[in-house]
């Protein structure tokens, strides 16, 4: 395999944890947690593994400045932003306003969860509206290119290829820390993710399936993203591995309101985990994804020997979000 430029600022390996009180009250199979909200950069997670590679890569470039885009809790910006203080890169975050806002309006509003934190860490922010999302980046990465702010587009999400194999490496971490669970259940939205595990999973010989649980996506639409993503990661990793979109495992039985909108499945998942473990889920990714497995488990779809593990992908910034203020 390629050697791939890398900075070193993520703490790992993240610990692995049983979930034995979380287990024994929902009656089903042996549950671990991999605790990738515990990554150490601005309260951790997924992000910043991808990012380790990312800012190598702008690094490489010459770059001065990260720009990339999201919505208003987005936890891929505030880890941005995170990783360009500790690196000594500008950031500019191009956030949409929540949906029926204006710009001007979206701009007042009262700084909570991740919008706080990227203020604190001193991300430049740049409100658009999602039809204009496309040309408001575009404008902003050229007038930091005019300004002399070498600027360097990091894809939403951190989901291209150089940030995916950052999950490959992740599957290899668990591998080395002698775990081996039936299952990875884990939220997926941009894809980068799931690409790399599935990609990782097959590169480093893990035999479980990997089960992605649809953030916003149908099935079809996520399972071809994803495959697409894992191809040009093996490319990229010089493997000669190849993913169809019937490789990838999807479930998209638990998308709820849509992006962002808490319901009441998230809400159960986030206090059971809280009150059974102490453990702090997030509305939007993992507290989705968490009701998914709960459900799973409920309708009895593992085998009682089976071990499920949990993979905590981070986000619980947004729980102190305005916004989801109903959550306890
Ligand atoms: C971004 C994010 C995800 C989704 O990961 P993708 O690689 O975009 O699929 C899951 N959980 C949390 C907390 C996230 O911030």
């Amino acid at each position: 395999m390629k050697t791939i430029p890398r900075l070193r600022f993520a703490h790992l390996p993240t610990p692995v944890e049983t979930l034995p009180r979380l287990a024994a009250a929902l009656g089903g199979p042996k549950l671990l947690i991999k605790r990738d909200d515990q990554t150490g950069l601005a309260l951790g997670g997924n992000k910043t593994r991808k990012l380790e590679f990312l800012l190598a890569e702008a690094q490489a470039n010459g770059a001065r400045t990260l720009i990339t885009a999201g919505a208003i809790q987005s936890n891929h910006c505030r880890q941005t932003a995170a990783a360009a203080a500790r690196q000594g890169f500008g950031c500019i975050l191009v956030l949409n306003a929540p949906e029926g806002q204006s710009v001007a309006e979206a701009s007042l509003q009262p700084l909570s969860g991740n919008l706080l934190l990227d203020r604190l860490m001193g991300a430049e922010i740049v409100w658009t509206t999602l039809e204009e999302r496309q040309h408001t980046l575009q404008a902003t990465f050229q007038s930091a290119w005019q300004d002399g702010k070498r600027p360097f587009l990091i894809p939403y999400g951190g989901s291209n290829a150089v940030g995916a194999s950052s999950y490959a490496f992740a599957i290899q971490e668990m591998i080395d820390q002698e775990i081996h669970p039936d299952w990875i259940v884990f939220p997926s939205s941009s894809g980068g993710t799931q690409a790399g595990m599935a990609l990782g999973a097959r590169l480093f010989g893990f035999n479980g399936q990997v089960l992605g649980i649809s953030v916003d996506e149908q099935a079809s639409v996520l399972q071809s993203r994803v495959a697409n993503l894992a191809n040009e990661t093996a490319e990229f990793l010089g493997e000669k591995q190849r993913f169809e979109a019937g490789d990838i495992l999807v479930n998209d039985g638990y998308l709820g309101g849509g992006y962002g909108v808490m319901g009441e499945p998230e809400r159960e998942a986030v206090n059971l985990f809280a009150r059974h473990e102490g453990i702090l889920l997030d509305p939007v990714y993992t507290g989705r994804a968490a009701a998914g497995l709960i459900d799973l488990i409920r309708k009895g779809q593992f085998a009682a020997g089976e071990t499920l593990l949990f993979w905590h992908t981070g986000g619980a910034p947004a729980l102190f979000a305005e916004r989801y203020r109903q959550v306890a």
